[in-house]
């Protein structure tokens, strides 16, 4: 059967006075109904942009989607007409982004606000959209939902308000929720409580989650399957056991380390081993394999020859790297010898 939400293959560019740039370059990754996928990288590597071209929220121009398909239980969207490409999203695909005080309005209350995208987007009743938006702030446990639903988004707290914003979310029974940086702008304390949240959201509505972060420390707990992205590509691909055990790509293997130690080996003084260099300009990517220049073990021909796109190096992993795809190619020449 077709997963549930599928991006195959899919390329964005923008227009910039620098010339066209390459945001996105041929990205696939799918998830389906309870199963929560990270998409991991650092900010430019392309991952909130290729959110937005799924949601249909790509600003046309300067961007584009220029090849590619975002498949809903088979049906590609990127074929709709845009509206009802949202249309599609509205009802099926919900969004969250990091910057809870942006998506709610500050001049209305928070009940307000949820019984108004029930009422319009669902043809609730105003009565039973109001019942309802107390029951979504329990959900996401809001304390005192009864009392707090009177009241405006800047009453809240940043944690709080999150809840609401996931609240908003959940209220048209999403199939599959993408979070991008949901937490990002918390302390860590009350990130933790929201990861949770999500967690147990996800898994008692058998919702799939897409979970987009520059943050491998909040991955290890929640995710099923990881993709990791550097400019633009996806550069690994695997279940979250072997992304954070064997890490196939270089990059991934940086990211790692540095990342605090979550059973807290490293102490809490000790120095992160923090990756050389910089992210590349889009712009200006450098020649061959794109991460080569912060690469420790980059070979000549990494120089030169940009690595294939995602390539089976595990059982059920996937890398875009020379090196990785040589590895695999001597442990089966060594299982040859040995058989
Ligand atoms: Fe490093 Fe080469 Fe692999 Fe790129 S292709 S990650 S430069 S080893
Ligand atoms: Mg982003």
């Amino acid at each position: 059967p077709a997963p549930l939400l599928e991006v195959d293959g899919l390329v964005v560019e923008f227009a910039t006075s620098d010339g066209v740039v390459r945001a996105v370059d041929g990205l696939s990754w799918h998830v389906d109904a309870g199963e929560t996928l990270a998409v991991v990288g650092e900010s430019g590597s392309g991952k909130s942009v290729s959110s937005l071209a799924v949601m249909g929220l790509l600003q046309t121009p300067p961007a584009r989607v220029v090849g590619g398909a975002v498949r809903f239980a088979g049906t590609d969207l990127l074929q709709l007409p845009r509206a009802e490409h949202r249309a599609y999203c509205g009802e099926h695909v919900a969004m969250v982004f990091q910057d809870a005080l942006a998506a709610l309005n500050p001049v209305y209350t928070v009940g307000f606000q949820l019984t108004e995208a029930l009422v319009a987007r669902k043809g609730t009743s105003r009565r039973e959209a109001r019942r309802r938006a107390i029951e979504l702030l329990d959900l996401v446990r809001v304390p005192s939902a009864r009392q707090r639903v009177k009241e405006f988004p800047h009453q809240f707290s940043g944690g709080m308000r999150q809840r609401v914003v996931l609240a908003m979310a959940l209220a048209m029974d999403p199939q599959v929720l993408i979070a991008d940086e949901p937490t990002t702008a918390l302390d860590v304390t009350v990130q933790a409580q929201i990861m949770a949240l999500l967690a147990e959201i996800q898994a008692e509505r058998q919702m799939a989650l897409v979970l987009i972060t520059h943050d491998l420390g909040v991955v290890a707990s929640v995710a099923d399957r990881v993709t990791v992205m550097y400019a633009g590509r996806a550069v690994e691909q695997a279940p979250v056991l072997e992304t954070f055990h064997q890490p196939s790509h270089p990059y991934t293997a940086a990211l790692l380390r540095s990342v605090p130690r979550l059973d807290g080996e490293l102490g809490d003084d000790a120095e992160l081993d923090v990756i050389p260099g910089r992210p590349p300009e889009l712009v200006d990517l450098p020649p061959g394999c794109s991460f080569h220049p912060r690469c420790p073990r980059a070979l000549d021909l990494c120089r030169v020859d940009p690595p294939p796109a995602l390539r089976l190096v595990g059982p059920a992993q996937r890398a875009a790297c020379h090196v990785a795809e040589a590895q695999l190619a001597d442990s089966a020449a060594e299982h040859a010898a040995v058989a």
